[in-house]
């Protein structure tokens, strides 16, 4: 834990986690050279509602996906604090385990990030890490309505075009619950987890 200098941070629901997720990191990881990247479910997104699978399944899920890439970190740092998951809390508590030494990179997909202004505290956020926004198909992001909402942003931001794969946890959920195909869209062991333990299958009819 010494050792890393620049630590990344990437929360979401993550619900469930897919090649989406892992190339955006990747991508963050790699241009930012960042020594470790957090990767943290939240117990309750604040703005959004409904999940379908429990926390423990999600941050499982997190676990096999991350399993033969060392940088990449599983994180119960959400699920141990009493919801709901706010990421200006997450980040101070970075700092803190982290040190003051360690530089802090929140990592966000596009359609993310053009929510931050309603995120609680936007400027502490942008003043505790710098804020390395990937670029996501179907949504444009806009910067300069992100700096006119949040001014101190601008200089800590960086924007990346990343491998623009169209996968979303939706469409997984919903090609799930129709018997569909999701193979190549998540690793494997997340696939055979999610399968075993039925998490998004429609429930059997009863006859
Ligand atoms: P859902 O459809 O349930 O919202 P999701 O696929 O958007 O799921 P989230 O857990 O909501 O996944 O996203 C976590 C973070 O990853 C967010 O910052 C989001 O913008 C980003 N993200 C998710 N999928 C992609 C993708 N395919 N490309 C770029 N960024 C992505
Ligand atoms: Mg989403």
């Amino acid at each position: 834990m010494t050792n890393v200098r620049r630590l990344g941070i990437y929360g979401g629901t993550f619900d469930p986690i897919h090649f989406g997720h892992l190339a955006i990191v990747e991508e963050a990881r790699w241009f930012c050279r960042l020594d470790q990247v957090l990767i943290v479910p939240a117990a309750a997104q604040p703005l959004k509602h409904g999940h379908l699978a429990a926390a423990h399944h999600r941050l499982e899920m997190v676990r096999l996906a991350c399993a033969g890439n060392a940088a990449l970190i599983p994180s119960s740092l959400e699920l141990d604090r009493p919801p709901p998951s706010y990421t200006v809390d997450t980040l101070r508590a970075c700092r803190e385990r982290y040190g003051p030494e360690v530089e802090l990179f929140l990592i966000t997909g596009a359609d993310a990030a053009a929510e931050l202004p309603r995120w609680r505290e936007p400027d502490q956020i942008a003043r505790l890490a710098q804020i390395v926004v990937v670029e996501r198909p179907g949504y444009r992001f806009d910067e300069n309505s992100l700096f006119t909402a949040v001014p101190a942003v601008r200089d800590r931001i960086t924007v990346l075009t990343g491998p623009q794969l169209a996968i979303s946890s939706t469409d997984l959920r919903e090609r799930l619950a129709t018997g569909r195909p999701v193979r190549y869209q998540l690793p494997d062991a997340v696939l055979d987890y999610l399968t075993r333990h039925r998490l998004y299958h429609a429930e059997e009819e009863t006859p």
